[in-house]
């Protein structure tokens, strides 16, 4: 495979975060008051290679709740358990063309797929419905190994972040309500609902982050641990699900400028893959209206522009 050099990876990463640093477009999410507490202007950024090389710089030690980057993960349990089929027959994976949290939405495709796809609110409520053993604790204990498993050491729980979102998420509540009603999600709503926000509230690294995107790189196994967490063919569809919605509606043009499958979180974090050779990941707090983080957007399209030229679609 032609995984650059070393030396152009560093050089590619150190460029693109003097470029992005003194950019303080955009802010903090604040529909989750603890995120809004975050300091601004923390900015890392890792590259991991499918070989388990390191690459980092900034603030990309710096731990932060992981929010929606966590749900590409969580879907990949359930593509793996379940079949990519009933991924797409169940949960959907169009997009929506709406924010994340979108009523109208899921309104809008109640008579199909009401939970739309496993990258917004919706879906991601609902993936973790599915999961299994069905006992809450035990649901909790494969989510989290998951998550661990995938960053390649054991990741913690923001206590405070996971506290202030358990206590304002009425609209991912009448989600998770209306997802019941349309027979989309098993069990207990309420059940589901705080499965997700803990899941959201995992405490990550940029790092971390890229470890968990170099997995997916790699086919499924983590580069650091050498431990497979999914088989190649989960990995690929995990992916797949990224390149349609992982920047929700501004997925197109993030496909446009960049060409990599990528997730975002409300968090600040970013993960971008470039299948088969790397994962680039930015943790910078202030947001675009989309909920996506600026500071990383823009050191992500850098690097990728520096390494791959036009994203995947380079020849
Ligand atoms: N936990 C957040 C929410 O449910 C995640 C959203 C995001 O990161 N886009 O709103």
């Amino acid at each position: 495979t032609d995984i650059p050099s070393q030396a152009r990876i560093k050089a590619a990463v150190d460029k693109a975060y003097a470029a992005a640093k003194g950019n303080t477009a955009g802010k903090n999410a604040d529909y989750i008051p603890a995120l809004a507490q975050v300091p601004p202007g923390l900015f890392g950024i890792a590259v991991v290679t499918v070989q388990g090389k390191v690459y980092t710089v900034g603030d990309a030690g710096v731990e932060f709740a992981i929010e929606s980057v966590s749900k590409p993960f969580a879907a990949s349990w359930v593509i793996e358990k379940k079949g990519e089929q009933w991924l797409e027959d169940k949960i959907g994976v169009n997009q929506t063309g709406m924010p994340f949290n979108s009523i109208l939405a899921l309104e809008a495709h109640a008579q199909t797929k009401p939970a739309m796809n496993p990258l917004v609110n919706a879906g991601a409520i609902a993936i973790d419905s599915w999961i299994e053993p069905a006992e809450p604790a035990a649901r909790w204990a494969t989510i989290s190994q998951l998550m661990n498993d995938y960053a390649g050491r054991t990741l913690s729980l923001n206590q405070v972040v996971y506290e202030s979102e358990a206590s304002s998420n009425e609209h991912n509540r009448a989600i998770a309500r209306l997802l019941k009603g349309y027979g989309t999600l098993d069990g207990d709503p309420e059940v589901a609902l705080d499965l997700y926000t803990r899941q959201c509230s995992i405490n990550v690294t940029a790092k971390d982050l890229a470890v968990m995107g170099a997995t997916l790189a790699n086919g499924g196994s983590n580069p650091l641990t050498g431990k497979r967490i999914v088989a190649s063919d989960t990995a690929e569809r995990t992916l797949a699900v990224m390149s349609t919605t992982g920047l929700y509606e501004t997925t197109g043009a993030w496909t446009w400028n960049v060409g990599l499958p990528a997730k975002s979180g409300v968090g600040g974090g970013i993960v971008a893959v470039a299948p088969g050779k790397f994962a680039i990941a930015t943790f910078a707090p202030p947001l675009d209206e989309a909920g996506n983080s600026i500071k990383g957007q823009q050191a992500i399209e850098s690097i990728v522009r520096e390494l791959i030229g036009a994203g995947v679609f380079e020849t």
